[in-house]
């Protein structure tokens, strides 16, 4: 198939790319390179572009004449999006509907849609399924509801059909450590780990220790970038086959504490890195797990490395790399 991949270049992206190349798919990788990378694009061809530049999608739809997009250029930061929430509703809402409209002029009518776990806010049950109300507390999860909202009146108006994947905590690298998580400053908590390990920082903060969980930390659904990556691919199969629009959690449906992460950093390390107790993070959700039955059922969806350490191992692999090319430059 010819998949034209928004975001291509980013963490998420890329990873999806190399996944689509190496079913022989035939990608164009459409970004704007301001968080991604180049060589973060293993397959394909890449236009720099911007999806805020509506003549140059449609210049690009029309040339290259895709079977579906796949969308991953957002912007993701929690703590920006509070701070600067118009910058986030122009890209992640406005500039998705340019998207959806360059997609509509040129006939395109399949999509596939990176959502989080962040449309959610603060759930009252403990394992998150797809029909929990969503109730955003902040405008990135907003800004990802409201694109669900336009999508999900979308399939009535004709031909068009959609899967959006809902992500909890995406973390780990390319097993053969060609890619990786590569933002400039980098606020997820295994990152952050792996920095201080590093001694890129003096010290990981534990944002928070009196949740209600059994260790007081807040409790979170790892999953490994590449099972999110084969998510993608199956659920681009489910669509194209099946014709029928859906939206899924992507996680593995088991959670590890704040406590539990550090530990297991420590451990594939080998580094005891310091560690400071400190206040609660703003609107951090004392747990979040996904019921990922539905992304199983409908897609046959099987997790590979559905292991913390294995996570870790390759994330670590990643930072140390990552340490050499920044060296280099
Ligand atoms: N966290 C932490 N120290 C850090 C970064 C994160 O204690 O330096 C905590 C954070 O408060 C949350 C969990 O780790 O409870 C996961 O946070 P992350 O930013 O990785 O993902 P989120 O769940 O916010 O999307």
């Amino acid at each position: 198939m010819k998949i034209l991949v928004t975001g291509g270049a980013g963490y998420i992206g890329s990873h999806v790319v190399n996944a689509l190349g190496e079913r022989g798919h035939d990608i164009i990788v459409y970004d704007n390179l301001s968080t991604g990378h180049e060589w973060a694009v293993l397959c394909g061809k890449l236009e720099i572009g911007d999806i805020e530049d509506s003549s140059r999608l449609n210049a690009v739809m029309n040339a290259f004449r895709p079977d579906a997009v796949m969308h991953f250029a957002a912007l993701i930061q929690v703590e920006e999006s509070v701070r600067e929430p118009l910058k986030y509703y122009r890209n992640n809402v406005a500039n998705t509907l340019n998207l959806l409209d360059a997609m509509d002029r040129n006939g395109i009518r399949s999509f596939i849609y990176s959502s989080s776990a962040a449309v959610y806010g603060i759930p009252d049950k403990l394992l998150v399924d797809e029909s929990v109300p969503l109730h955003p507390i902040n405008p990135y999860g907003a800004s990802k509801a409201m694109v669900e909202t336009v999508l999900g009146d979308m399939p009535q108006t004709g031909d068009f059909r959609f899967i959006a994947l809902r992500y909890f905590n995406v973390a780990g690298a390319d097993p053969k450590n060609r890619i990786g998580q590569a933002y400039l400053d980098a606020t997820h908590l295994i990152t952050r780990a792996l920095k201080t390990a590093q001694g890129e920082f003096a010290k990981l903060f534990i944002f928070g220790t009196d949740y209600p969980t059994p260790d007081g930390t807040c409790i979170r659904d790892y999953i490994h970038v590449v099972d999110l990556a084969n998510a993608h691919l199956l659920a681009l199969d489910y669509l194209m086959e099946t014709r029928r629009s859906d939206i899924v959690n992507c996680g593995y449906g088991r959670g590890f504490s704040v406590r539990e992460v550090v530990a297991a950093a420590k451990k594939v390390t080998g580094i005891n890195f310091p560690v400071e107790e400190a206040p609660r993070r703003a609107g951090d959700p004392p747990q979040l797990v996904a019921d990922s039955t539905k992304l199983r059922s409908i897609t046959g969806w099987q997790p590979c490395h559905d292991d913390l350490e294995f996570i870790i191992r390759t994330a670590w692999n990643w930072e140390l790399k990552l340490k050499q090319l920044k060296k280099q430059l």
